[in-house]
């Protein structure tokens, strides 16, 4: 008996340590499966084809707008981004708990399409902190930066519509964090309901055969 899949939609100010949480989780546990988006953004550098994203032009992209190939997409900070439906529906269907690593425009439409949806928000302890790691990240303009914490400002305003508030300070305690949150979502009620039939069918049985 395989227990279900959760979805589980992380956000987090550009510069919080997302992609850093992402590749440290799934090396530590087997259960979990990260979406990899669409987006036309380009590539970082180090960044490949199909594993940070799958990379495509405008008009790629808004191909498989008209195919309703994507669960959601957003634009953020001049491009898209989108998540690919059919990996999440074949991953989510194995009882692997995926991952979405989306900003706020995408998780509200995620949760209103999959209200079952856990929503976890990553920020730093402070803003000073966020700005040090965006610059020592060093993969984007100082334009873009400034872009990006302005993007924060606003983000930082639907802090409130997420389930879970994670700090990234040390990244061990952070990723444990973020997997205990998860762990506890499984032993809700409501995703235990076949053990608990087949208790109660038991304990019947007991008090029949008295
Ligand atoms: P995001 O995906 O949220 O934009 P990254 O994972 O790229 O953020 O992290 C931004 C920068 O901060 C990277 O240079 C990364 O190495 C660094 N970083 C991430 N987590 C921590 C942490 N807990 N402590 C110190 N530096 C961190
Ligand atoms: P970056 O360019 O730093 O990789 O990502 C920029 C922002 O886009 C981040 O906040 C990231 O979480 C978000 N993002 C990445 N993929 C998706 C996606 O598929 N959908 C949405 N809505 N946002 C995404």
């Amino acid at each position: 008996m395989g227990r279900e899949g959760i979805l589980i939609v992380v956000s987090g100010f550009s510069g919080a340590g997302k992609g850093t949480i992402m590749k440290e989780l799934l090396s530590r546990y087997e259960q979990y499966a990260l979406s990899v988006s669409a987006t036309t953004r380009k590539p970082r550098p180090g960044e490949e084809e199909g594993k940070e994203y799958f990379f495509k032009s405008r008009e790629e992209f808004e191909q498989m707008i008209a195919d309703d190939a994507l669960i959601e997409h957003a634009r953020y900070v001049d491009n898209y981004y989108g998540t690919p439906k059919a990996y999440v529906e074949e991953q989510l269907a194995r009882g692997r708990d995926v991952i979405l690593e989306i900003e706020i425009q995408g998780a509200r439409k995620i949760k209103k399409r999959f209200p079952e949806a856990v929503l976890l928000f990553v920020t730093t302890k402070d803003a000073q902190t966020l700005k040090e790691r965006l610059l020592g990240r060093k993969t984007e303009t100082p334009e873009v930066i400034e872009q990006r914490l302005a993007r924060a400002v606003q983000e930082s305003e639907g802090i409130e519509e997420y389930d879970y508030l994670v700090v990234n300070d040390e990244l061990n305690v952070c990723v444990a964090e973020i997997h205990s949150i998860i762990e506890s979502e499984h032993r809700k009620i409501k995703y235990n309901m076949e053990l608990i039939n087949s208790v109660r069918e038991e304990l019947r049985n007991f008090s029949e055969g008295e």
